[in-house]
């Protein structure tokens, strides 16, 4: 059976680099990740089709091409500190985890980061540290990062996140209404100097704390 899913798993990747994903560490991680581990067992033969699906709590896994899109935008070179806001299921975070030296993330749904902090657990996962809260606010005590990812739509670029981005790191974000997003990408170009640019039209949950929407 997990044979099955390995060549699932090498189709879906063929489908990523026919959308336009370059990036060959990004690649091997999404060749190398168990996709179907992050997803209820009824799910497993859908898991490596690009589309999101659902994983309680009204919350989503995110389609594939986005996790790819989003990672390779935040261009990780293996000894990075990663911020994720939106852990999930947890399969971003493990991608994550492929690319990047330590990978802190938040997630508000406390059921969701159990789920997710056995499944990386199971797998192996030890540069991950999982904390449950509001991740508008970021993790201070751990900042500055290479890179911020958020995984929930917001109204904003939440202002901790931006001064918690060391310069020359990336924040990738889905900013937008709560219907329809853009996914932006902030360049932190100086202390107050961001360079913008927009990977194209997508579709979150809501970020919902502080610095997101409030309900
Ligand atoms: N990256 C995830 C994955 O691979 O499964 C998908 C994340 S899902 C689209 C968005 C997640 O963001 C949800 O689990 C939701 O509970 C979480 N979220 C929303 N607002 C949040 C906040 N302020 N802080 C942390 N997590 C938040």
């Amino acid at each position: 059976m997990h044979n099955e899913y390995h060549s699932l798993r090498q189709q879906m990747v063929e489908t990523l680099i026919e959308r336009g994903i370059r990036d060959r560490r990004v690649i091997e991680a999404f060749r190398k990740v168990p996709r179907h581990l992050f997803l209820d067992e009824a799910l497993w033969p859908q898991a490596y089709s690009d589309h999101p699906l659902p994983i309680g709590e009204r919350q989503t896994i995110s389609q594939p091409y986005i996790v790819a899109l989003m990672t390779e935008a935040l261009g990780l070179t293996g000894m990075d500190k990663v911020l994720e806001i939106g852990t999930g299921s947890g399969y971003q975070t493990a991608i994550l985890a492929e690319l990047a030296d330590c990978v802190y993330s938040i997630e508000r749904l406390p059921d969701l980061a159990k789920r997710a902090r056995k499944v990386l657990d199971q797998l192996k996962y030890t540069n991950v540290v999982i904390r449950i809260g509001d991740g508008t606010a970021g993790w201070r005590d751990e900042s500055p990062f290479a890179g911020i990812i958020v995984t929930a739509a917001a109204p904003g670029a939440p202002d901790p996140l931006m001064q918690q981005l060391e310069i020359g790191g990336k924040l990738v974000i889905p900013i937008g209404d709560e219907q329809f997003q853009d996914l932006l990408v902030y360049f932190k170009e100086g202390e107050d100097r961001y360079r913008e640019q927009n990977l194209g039209g997508c579709r979150f949950v809501k970020l919902i704390g502080e610095h997101g929407w409030k309900t």
